[in-house]
């Protein structure tokens, strides 16, 4: 859910709009297995970290694929009760806990962390930032994997840059977030794009029913409308300029042994 695409809707309201789908922003499986091959070796004894994790469905992927434990976090209590339900479903309640917080407060202690992962959700707090306060949790040589908006190319029309910057307004080059994540103290180990299906597949097409049933929900709500219209206006311009901009997966390993 590109929440910063529409800042005057209510952090509830797009919630409650992305009730019910199996993802609340662009992803796919086969890319967070891809990305965490890049995280280094992990054990059962590994503390994994999910920020901004909806209602956990790459949560889910990593519970299939590590043997530690998961604490997946979130503001949206709707989406951590789906989250926790996910879980039994898939026998790891005994390793995955899903609770109610935010990815700028967090309560885990000092380098506790062998890895964080987030997926569409640091612009959040924003990449930078959310980098260097992440990485006081991590343990030296644990990885941070994060999927953040990101431009393809140096220019691009000024109709898409005006809403991805009023939407995120540090957006930037896969090459300028490189470095920030250099800067941040991490050493860049990958950096690849999602492909387009991890958008049209996993994250338009799974609005479409929901948008109408949305608007019958909340009859004659003109916010409700214009929630609506903004998430139309977003596949639009994405089938519109997405040789522009993407998602791109980024994994650093924190600096020390
Ligand atoms: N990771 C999920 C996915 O890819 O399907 C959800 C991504 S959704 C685009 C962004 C998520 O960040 C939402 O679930 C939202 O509730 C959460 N969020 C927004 N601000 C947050 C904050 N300060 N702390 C924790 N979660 C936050």
């Amino acid at each position: 859910m590109e929440e910063n695409a529409a800042p005057e809707f209510d952090f509830t309201l797009i919630n409650e709009y992305f009730a019910g789908m199996e993802r609340q922003g662009p992803g796919c499986p086969e890319e967070t297995v891809r990305a965490l091959s890049f995280t280094g070796k992990l054990s059962k004894e590994s503390k994994i970290a999910d920020l901004g994790c909806g209602s956990g469905s790459q949560t889910m992927v990593l519970a299939r694929h590590t043997e530690g434990t998961i604490t997946a976090l979130d503001l949206y209590p709707g989406s951590i009760d789906r989250l926790n339900t996910a879980a039994g479903k898939l026998g790891v309640r005994n390793r995955v806990k899903g609770i109610v917080g935010s990815m700028d407060d967090l309560p885990f202690g000092k380098e506790e962390l062998d890895l964080i992962w987030s997926e569409g959700a640091i612009a959040n707090i924003g990449f930078e930032k959310g980098l260097n306060y992440w990485k006081g949790f991590l343990k030296k040589g644990g990885y941070v994997a994060v999927t953040y908006e990101s431009w393809f190319t140096n220019e691009r029309p000024g109709e898409i840059e005006k809403w991805w910057t009023d939407a995120v307004p540090e957006i930037n080059t896969i090459g300028h977030n490189i470095l920030t994540m250099q800067n941040a103290g991490y050493i860049p180990v990958a950096a690849f794009t999602l492909p387009e299906s991890c958008w049209i597949d996993n994250y338009f097409n799974l609005q479409k029913p929901r948008r109408e049933e949305f608007l019958k929900e909340h009859p004659g709500n003109e916010t409700a409308e214009a929630l609506v219209a903004a998430m139309v206006q977003e596949e639009e311009l994405y089938h519109k300029y997405k040789q522009y901009y993407g998602y791109v997966f980024y994994v650093g390993k924190k600096i020390g042994l």
